[in-house]
């Protein structure tokens, strides 16, 4: 038996929203004891942990960990002003990594350069002549290769051109970019991911996590690579952090078996029931105020309801990502016919529609007499919230409803979506009880009836999110029986303005009961 004992720490109780000191024992990752004046035996490993507070573990309740972790290995051009800063990038990149067979990156965009002229490969390709390159626009509409690309992909002048794309030359020369279904030609022969890479990936953004004072991601949509590799790294033991894993909807539908270990555990699905706001994709009841258009559907009710029997009957939580008041009513018709057609009304089936951004006053309801749970992610709110404005017009007030969903009796939980925002939980808890962009704009927040106070903030982030993921009885706050999950700051967050979030440091990170990340 591992037995820890952590002396002086400040726990906060999440419930009364304050700190005692105390010390506290752990026996094999779980809370065996609590109280100044613990008996211990000399088995016992004794940590000083220097009066830090102690939080029930974190939880990011939407994240894509394999997308984290590939990201920190692609070159990251969005501040690039010429083709020289790529090429330095580059090089730069190359120094760090070695044996790369292939350089990806991303994030270009020749409105940013001082000339605004797309891209040529010849300096690229002069520069790296042995080395495959291929980038990105920002965007995700071009693609911009040097030679040695364009040759392994056999691509030539007069390689004829895909339907919906683009070969771009110039005096009759290839000039490297291919645009729209053009990039298929590159992309086709760009290696696939293989096992060993996917299991990096997961590390680099474990690591990256824990920094930030995660103990718990649920990861939004795993490919079975993503889970092979999740298997190799619990058998090899090194997956520290604890993971909530949706499975995305074709391993759902091959027929994927539930799976718990220690810290891993498989049995929800994660569907898709439209596109985003910012490609206009979000399904909307009516069209985008900026756009002749109302979005993709990609779920409708009859699709989505054949998916609910599937999950219910094998006993799969559905978390669904919708975003579009279209959508998420979708979610909700079919949610209400499936469950009136069931035996049982009562079933515990703790839906989660992902997202839930934007939702008709109307539709509250439903979704709180269903029981639905609505995943948020706060910083998209301060992030996008002028793209709102744009996109949905006078609508924008049904958005980013926070404060009117608990009002509904309506479940938050916390995330960030990583790697699209930061995957720092502070980062988040600031956008809730704020939304304000960090420079404190709109000053007063914006539609500001929607800011969280910091306790419900921390809920949702905390024990709600042990809700979200039927742990409620294992985690979520601090007591005896309790799963030893907490994450260490080193000062007092319930005396803090709500201006001041981001000034708390992560000390330390313990997921069950072991110290998996430190500075102090
Ligand atoms: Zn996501």
């Amino acid at each position: 038996m591992t037995k820890i004992l952590y002396s002086n720490i400040n726990i906060f109780d999440i419930d009364k929203f304050e700190s005692y000191e105390t010390d506290l024992l752990i026996e094999d990752g779980v809370v065996s004891d609590i109280g100044r004046s613990i008996n211990y035996d000399k088995n016992t490993e004794v940590i000083d942990l220097r009066n830090f507070y102690m939080l029930p573990g974190l939880v990011d309740s939407h994240g894509h960990m394999t997308h984290l972790g590939k990201n920190q290995y692609e070159v990251d051009l969005r501040d690039c002003k010429s083709e020289f800063e790529v090429v330095e990038k580059i090089k730069t990149f190359l120094d760090l990594n070695n044996n790369l067979s292939w350089v990806n990156g991303g994030g270009w965009n020749q409105e940013k350069f001082d000339i605004k002229l797309l891209p040529d490969n010849k300096y690229l390709s002069m520069n790296f002549p042995d080395i495959p390159v291929t980038l990105s626009r920002i965007d995700g509409h071009a693609i911009w290769c040097n030679k040695k690309a364009l040759d392994m992909a056999n691509i030539q002048e007069n390689t004829p051109v895909p339907d919906g794309g683009e070969i771009l030359k110039k005096d009759g020369l290839l000039t490297g970019i291919l645009v729209d279904k053009a990039q298929q030609l590159i992309r086709n022969i760009i290696p696939s991911e293989s096992i060993a890479d996917v299991k990096k990936w997961i590390l680099k953004a474990q690591e990256i996590c824990l920094s930030k004072g995660l103990t718990e991601v649920h990861d939004a949509g795993i490919s079975s690579i993503q889970f092979d590799a999740y298997k190799e790294l619990i058998n090899e033991n090194k997956l520290k952090i604890r993971v909530y894993a949706m499975a995305n909807q074709e391993l759902f539908e091959n027929n994927v078996s539930k799976f718990k270990s220690e810290l891993f555990e498989l049995k929800s699905v994660k569907l898709v029931a439209d596109g985003a706001l910012g490609s206009n994709g979000a399904a909307l009841i009516e069209k985008y105020q900026d756009s002749d258009t109302y979005g993709i559907l990609i779920l409708d009710k009859n699709k989505l309801k054949n998916l609910f029997l599937k999950a219910f009957k094998e006993n799969f939580q559905v978390c669904i990502h919708a975003i579009g008041d279209k959508a998420n009513r979708e979610v909700v018709l079919a949610l209400r016919e499936v469950l009136e057609n069931s035996n049982d009304h009562q079933f515990d089936h703790r839906t989660r529609i992902e997202h839930a951004q934007i939702i008709k006053e109307e539709d509250l309801k439903d979704i709180s007499d269903l029981n639905v749970i609505a995943s948020v992610q706060p910083m998209h709110c301060i992030s996008d919230m002028h793209m709102a404005e744009e996109r949905l017009g006078s609508r924008v007030k049904d958005s980013y409803l926070w404060k009117t969903l608990i009002n509904n009796n309506i479940l938050l939980i916390g995330g960030s979506d990583f790697p699209v925002e930061n995957s720092s939980p502070l980062m988040g808890i600031y956008a809730a009880v704020n939304r304000t962009k960090f420079n404190n704009s709109p000053y007063g927040g914006w539609q500001p009836k929607e800011i969280l106070n910091l306790k419900e903030a921390l809920e949702m982030y905390t024990k709600n999110t042990a809700y979200g993921s039927f742990k409620e009885n294992f985690k979520g706050n601090i007591e005896i029986g309790k799963i030893a999950d907490f994450t260490l700051i080193d000062r007092d967050i319930s005396l803090l303005s709500n201006h001041d979030v981001l000034e708390c440091k992560i000390s330390g990170t313990i997921v069950n009961g072991e110290m998996v990340y430190k500075d102090f």
